[in-house]
C-alpha cells in the first residue's frame, strides 16, 4: 500500500483503515465507529455529494486535511439504498471484537474491524433495498477464445436463488441482456475491450457494468467452485460449455465474496436454451414498450396494464414470462388450457385470488434464512405460505379433468409440508420483531423453560414494585419511584427537593447516589442492584432460549429448502395463471388459436394499452382486423402496406398486432374477438427512429442499422412491424430504401409483415407483389375538418391531411392558410413531377406575401364597438345588466 509506506506515522486507526480499503478497491468503505459508519478521503467526498450530507475534516494525512462524513447506523439503510441506486458499491466494515478486548491489549490499540459484507446492486437480499415486483439479476459475461470468440452469460437473482446460463454469439448479447435487464453486469477488462472493438458493447450497459478480475473467469478453477456451490451431484459443471462454466464461476465467486463467507444460497443452474423462446431484440422491446415506456416509465407499459397478479413473486414471474414468450405451440397451449379453465370458472378464480393475496414472498424469505440474515418474520412467512398452499389445494379437489399445468400445480400444493407450518404457527407469536436478537417472538406455552424464565422476569418485576412501596414507607417520600433506563439500569428517583433527605442519616447508609438532574436525584440500593441482576439474568436466559428456538426452526425450514422452493415457484405460477384468467374475464380477451402454420388472422383486435387509455378518457376503442396469413405454397406470409394521415391510428394498429402475438405466446388470452396465430419465432418492431445524438448516430443511420438487422435476421416464421422507415433522409433516398425493403421482405424473407408509410408511391407495389395488400386508416371530412375513424379498410390513402392535423395541434391560422395555398399550388402543378428542384421551381411561382402576420389590424364588429363604448366603472349594477341586454340584441 503506497500511502502506508510513504507515511510512517499513521495513527493505528488510519493504518487499519488503509489496510481494509486496499483489499476492497472500487467500494465505498463504511467504517464503523460507535453509532456511525464513517467515510474518509475520496469516499467521503463522493458520499457527501451523493447523499447531501456534510463533509467535515478529521486530522491530516500527508499534510492534507482528511475529509470525513458519516451516517448514523439506524438510518444507514436509506443511505445505502440511495448509493446503490446511483450505481455505487459499498463495503460494510464492522467492529469484530468487543472494544474492551482492544483496551486489554493496550491503550493505543484499535478495535479489530473487518468487512462483513459487500453491498452491490446485483447482490441485494433485503426487502428494504429491493423492488418486490421486480427480479434483481447479477450477470456475468464471459469470453472464451477458440480461435474465434465464444460468449456465455450466467445470471442469478441472489434474493430468490434463481440461476441461469446461456451460450451466445456476440450478435445475441445485446438482445439477451435487454431481456434479462441485470442490475449489475460483470466482465473482465479484456472482454470489454474486445466487445468495444467489435461494436458489440451497448452503451446501455455502462451504468451497470463492473470490471471483474480475469482470474474469476477461469473456467478450470470454476469447476471446483461450482461443485462446491451446487452440491448434491444433480448439477454437473462439466456438462456446461467452457464459456458458460467461466461465466457461472464468476457469478458464484462474486456472490460468495459479497456475502463474506456466509455461503451462497443459489439454486441449481438452469440452462436457458431448454425452452424455445420467441426472440425479441432490444429495439423491439423498447418500441413496443413491453416493460417500460420509451420514456422509461412503468405506467403506460404493456406489463403495467396486464399485470393483475396479487403477489410480488407472481408479478416477477409474469414480468419474466412477458420478457421471454414461448415459441413452442404445445407449451403455449398448455398454459392457455390452464388460463382457459380458470377464465370460465370465475367463482374458482375469485376464490384462488382471495387466498393468494395472503401468500407472502416465500422465495426471498428462504434466501434470507439460508444466508442467516432472516428474522422471525421470515420464518412466519414460510409457515403462512405453506398453510395458504394447502388452502389453495382444497379448491382444486373438485376438478376432475384439470389441464396438465393445473394438475402439476395442484400436486405440489397438496405436498406442502403442513407439519412444518403447524410447528411454525405454534412457535411464533402474532406480532414479531424484525430481528431474532430482539426476542419476544416465541409464543407463550410453546416452550416450558422459556415460560418459566419469563415468569421469573415478570415476578421479579412484581418484586420491584413491592420494593418501591417499601422504600416509600421507609423514607416517607410519596413521590419516590423505581425506574429504568439504558444507561443506569434500575434506579430510585426522587424529586430534587427530597434528594438531600436521602443523602442524610438515616438513609445515607442504604441509598447510593448515582446522578443529580435539574429536578430529580437518582440513587441505587444494594437490594435493587441485586434484583436488577436477577431480572437481567432471567431476560438473558429467556433470550437465549428464544434464539435456540429460532435456530431450530430455521434448521427445520432449511432442511426442506427444495420442497419449499418448488412450492414458491408453484404459488407464483398459480398467481400468474389466475391473473391471466382474471384479465381474460374482465377485459373480454379471447383464447388465441396457436399452431405451427403461418397464420396471422386477428379479428376485432385491440391495443391493450391504448384501449385502456381511450376508455379512461370516456371514448371507445375501434377494433380492427388484420390478416397476414400465408403458407409455404404461396411463398410465405402476407405484407400489408398501411397508409393514412398522422394521428389516424397507424402506429396503434401496427403495435397492437405485435402485442397480441407476444401476449398469445406468453400464454395469455388476447384483446381480440378471435385470433389465429402460427407460432412466431421473432418479432421485429421499429418505429421511425429518433436521433441517437448521445451516441453520435443520426436518425437515418439508426434507422438503417435497424432495418439491416431485420432484413438479415427475419425468417419466414417472423412477424415484422415497420413504421415509417426511410423518413430520416431526402425523399428519394427514403422512398427507394423503403421500396427495396418491402421487396426484400416479400421476395426473400416471406415473413408476415405490417409496413406503415407516408410514401404513397409504395402502394403501387401491391400491383406487382402478390402477397402485398394496401390498407388505409379511414377518415371522414366534415366542414373542412378531418375526423379520424381509426378504422382500417382496404385501399390506399390519397392524401395526408397534414394541414388538418397541424390545425388540431394549434398552428396559427395565418400559417395554416399559407400552407393550404402552397399545397394547392403544389398539387395542381406538380402532378407527375416529384424532384425537389422541380418542386422548388413550382414554389417560385407562388404569389409573394401571402403569409399574413397574426397581428394585422382587425376590422371591428358592432359588438366590439359597443363594448368599447361601455364604462363599467361608471355603471350601476342595473345599468350593467341593461347594457348586457343591449349587447345581446346586436347581430
Ligand atoms: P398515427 O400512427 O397514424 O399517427 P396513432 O396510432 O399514434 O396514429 O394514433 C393516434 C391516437 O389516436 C392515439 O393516441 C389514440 O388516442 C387514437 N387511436 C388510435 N387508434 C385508435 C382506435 N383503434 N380506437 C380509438 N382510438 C384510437
Amino acid at each position: 500500500m503506497d500511502q502506508l509506506s510513504i507515511q510512517p506515522q499513521l495513527t493505528p486507526m488510519m493504518a487499519q483503515y488503509f489496510e481494509i480499503k486496499a483489499v476492497n478497491p472500487g467500494y465505498l468503505l463504511f467504517y464503523r465507529m460507535g453509532d456511525f459508519y464513517e467515510l474518509f478521503f475520496e469516499d467521503a467526498e463522493i458520499a457527501s455529494a451523493a447523499l447531501g450530507i456534510v463533509l467535515t475534516r478529521r486530522g491530516k494525512h500527508l499534510g492534507q486535511d482528511i475529509g470525513m462524513c458519516g451516517v448514523p447506523i439506524h438510518a444507514a439503510n436509506d443511505y445505502l439504498n440511495k448509493l446503490i441506486k446511483l450505481g455505487h458499491r459499498v463495503a460494510i466494515c464492522e467492529q469484530v471484537e468487543d472494544p474492551k478486548e482492544a483496551k486489554k491489549r493496550g491503550a493505543k490499540s484499535v478495535v479489530k474491524r473487518d468487512v462483513v459484507r459487500l453491498i452491490t446492486a446485483g447482490t441485494l437480499t433485503e426487502d428494504d433495498h429491493l423492488d418486490a415486483r421486480a427480479s434483481n439479476f447479477l450477470a456475468a459475461l464471459s469470453m472464451v477464445r477458440h480461435g474465434e470468440a465464444d460468449f456465455a452469460l450466467a445470471w442469478a437473482d441472489v434474493s430468490t436463488g434463481e440461476t441461469f446460463t446461456a451460450d451466445l454469439s456476440a450478435e445475441q448479447l445485446q438482445d439477451e441482456l435487454a431481456r434479462i435487464d441485470p442490475a449489475e453486469l460483470l466482465m473482465a477488462e479484456a472482454t470489454r475491450l474486445a466487445l468495444v472493438e467489435r461494436h458489440f458493447f451497448a452503451p446501455s450497459w455502462l451504468p451497470v457494468a463492473h470490471a471483474a478480475p480475469a482470474e474469476s473467469f477461469d473456467s478450470e478453477a470454476a469447476t471446483a467452485t461450482l461443485r462446491e456451490a451446487f452440491p448434491g451431484g444433480v448439477f454437473d459443471p462439466s456438462a456446461l460449455s467452457r464459456a458458460a462454466r467461466s461465466a457461472l464461476g464468476a457469478v458464484v465467486a462474486y456472490v460468495r465474496e459479497s456475502q463474506k463467507g456466509v455461503g451462497v444460497a443459489l439454486r441449481q443452474p438452469v440452462s436457458d436454451t431448454t425452452l424455445r423462446h420467441m426472440a425479441i431484440d432490444a429495439a423491439t422491446r423498447s418500441s413496443l414498450e413491453l416493460h417500460q415506456t420509451q420514456r422509461g416509465q412503468q405506467r403506460g407499459s404493456l406489463r403495467q396494464v396486464i399485470d393483475l397478479t396479487v403477489t410480488a413473486p407472481g408479478s416477477r414471474l409474469l414480468s419474466a414470462r412477458l420478457a421471454s414468450p414461448l415459441a413452442d405451440a404445445r407449451a403455449i397451449n398448455e398454459r392457455l388450457d390452464a388460463v382457459g379453465l380458470l377464465a370460465n370458472d370465475t367463482l374458482l378464480t375469485g376464490r384462488l385470488r382471495a387466498d393468494l393475496k395472503a401468500v407472502p414472498d416465500l422465495a426471498r424469505a428462504l434466501t434470507r434464512l439460508a444466508l442467516d440474515r432472516g428474522g422471525p418474520r421470515d420464518l412466519a412467512a414460510v409457515g403462512k405460505a405453506v398453510s395458504a398452499a394447502s388452502a389453495l389445494a382444497g379448491h382444486f379437489a373438485r376438478l376432475e379433468h384439470a389441464p396438465t399445468v393445473l394438475l402439476r400445480l395442484s400436486r405440489t400444493l397438496v405436498a406442502a409440508p403442513l407439519p412444518l407450518a403447524s410447528e411454525l404457527a405454534a412457535a411464533l407469536d402474532d406480532d414479531m420483531p424484525l430481528f431474532a436478537r430482539d426476542g419476544g417472538f416465541v409464543r407463550k406455552s410453546y416452550d416450558q423453560t422459556l415460560d418459566d424464565e419469563r415468569a421469573l422476569a415478570s415476578q421479579t418485576r412484581a418484586v420491584v414494585a413491592a420494593l418501591q412501596a417499601r422504600l416509600i414507607d421507609e423514607t416517607d417520600v410519596r413521590s419516590l419511584k423505581i425506574r429504568h433506563n439504558g444507561v443506569l439500569g434500575y434506579f430510585v428517583e426522587v424529586p430534587a427537593s427530597h434528594g438531600t433527605k436521602l443523602l442524610e442519616e438515616p438513609h445515607r447508609q442504604s441509598f447510593i447516589h448515582r446522578q443529580t438532574m435539574a429536578n430529580a436525584m437518582r440513587f441505587t440500593t444494594t437490594e435493587l442492584a441485586e434484583l436488577e441482576g436477577r431480572i437481567a439474568r432471567a431476560h438473558e436466559a429467556a433470550l437465549e432460549i428464544e434464539l435456540r428456538v429460532f435456530a431450530s426452526l430455521r434448521q427445520q425450514v432449511l432442511e426442506q429448502t427444495d420442497t419449499l422452493r418448488e412450492l414458491a415457484d408453484t404459488l407464483a405460477e398459480l398467481d400468474v395463471t389466475t391473473a391471466f384468467a382474471h384479465l381474460a374475464a374482465t377485459r373480454s380477451y379471447t383464447r388465441p388459436d396457436i399452431d405451427d402454420s403461418l397464420a396471422f388472422a386477428i379479428h376485432g383486435g385491440r391495443h391493450p394499452v391504448v384501449e385502456d387509455m381511450v376508455i379512461n378518457e370516456g371514448h371507445s376503442f375501434v377494433a380492427n382486423d388484420a390478416d397476414l396469413s400465408g403458407d409455404d405454397a404461396i411463398g410465405g406470409g402476407r405484407l400489408w402496406l398501411v397508409t393514412g394521415p398522422n394521428m389516424g391510428g397507424k402506429s396503434t394498429f401496427l403495435r397492437q398486432n405485435a402485442l397480441i402475438a407476444i401476449l398469445a405466446q406468453t400464454g395469455s388470452f388476447v384483446p381480440a374477438s378471435s385470433a389465429h396465430i402460427g407460432v412466431i419465432d421473432r418479432v421485429f418492431s421499429r418505429v421511425g427512429a429518433s436521433d441517437d445524438i448521445a451516441h453520435g448516430r443520426s436518425t437515418f443511420m439508426v434507422e438503417m442499422v435497424e432495418t439491416a438487422a431485420i432484413l438479415n435476421r427475419a425468417t419466414r416464421r417472423s412477424l415484422v412491424v415497420l413504421d415509417e422507415i426511410g423518413r430520416g433522409t431526402a425523399t428519394f433516398d427514403g422512398l427507394s430504401i423503403a421500396w427495396a425493403a418491402v421487396e426484400a421482405l416479400h421476395e426473400t424473407t416471406g415473413c408476415r409483415a405490417l409496413f406503415a408509410t407516408h410514401f404513397h408511391e409504395l402502394t403501387s407495389l401491391a400491383k406487382t407483389l402478390t402477397r402485398v395488400s394496401n390498407v388505409t386508416m379511414k377518415v371522414r371530412e366534415w366542414e373542412g375538418e378531418v375526423v379520424f375513424l381509426h378504422e382500417v379498410g382496404p385501399g390506399a390513402a390519397d392524401r395526408s391531411y397534414g394541414i388538418q392535423v397541424a390545425r388540431l395541434a394549434g398552428l396559427p391560422e395565418p400559417v395554416l392558410a399559407r400552407a393550404r395555398q402552397v399545397l394547392t399550388v403544389l398539387e395542381q402543378r406538380s402532378a407527375g413531377t416529384a424532384s425537389s428542384s422541380q418542386k422548388a421551381s413550382v414554389l417560385d411561382d407562388l404569389p409573394l406575401f401571402a403569409h399574413q402576420p397574426a397581428s394585422r389590424p382587425v376590422e371591428k364588429d358592432p359588438v366590439h364597438i359597443a363594448l368599447d363604448a361601455t364604462r363599467p366603472d361608471e355603471m350601476t349594477p342595473k345599468q350593467a345588466i341593461e347594457a348586457l341586454y343591449q349587447l345581446k340584441k346586436i347581430r
